[in-house]
């Protein structure tokens, strides 16, 4: 497949010390393309959206953010707990504006499952149905987010 020049800068935005220490490939070798068209795929398997997940996500971090407290329990068995961190992170896809360097921690405690994620995930998932590559510090995997969130 052939890169235009604005898929080669948002390659190049997503390697990590770009615009995040980490970046958002971790040791994955595809291309950002292939890893949205597989996690897309799976997510179909899974009868769930982008959407979905990033509207779950969204009122969790809602909920956690107005809670003012260390940590919160939704729906009896998720503990929540939002960790503020000072300044703003912006989309590797080039969108203006930035998100919260925040980060949110979720255990299911019927499973012990955990996942984080931050607010930039969020807006990445609704967006461009980029849940990250392997390895990456954010990666969200689908077949994860449905176990441990629906
Ligand atoms: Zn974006």
């Amino acid at each position: 497949m052939k890169e235009t020049p604005q898929e080669k800068k948002i390659h190049e935005n997503m390697k990590a010390g770009v615009l995040t220490m980490h970046g958002f490939l971790g040791d994955d070798d595809r291309h950002f393309h292939e890893i949205i068209a597989e996690d897309k795929a799976a997510l179909e398997k899974l009868g769930l959206s982008c959407y979905q997940i990033a509207d779950k996500l969204q009122q969790i971090t809602d909920k956690a953010y107005n809670s003012y407290q260390d940590s919160i329990l939704l729906d009896d068995k998720l503990l929540v707990s939002y960790n503020s961190v000072r300044g703003k992170t912006i989309c590797p896809f080039g969108h203006p504006g930035g998100y919260p360097k925040g980060e949110i921690k979720l255990k299911n405690l019927e499973n012990g499952r955990t996942i984080v994620w931050t607010p930039l995930n969020i807006h990445m998932i609704r967006e461009h149905c980029f849940f990250e590559g392997e390895g990456s510090k954010h990666r969200l995997d689908p077949q994860i987010i449905k176990k441990t969130l629906f």
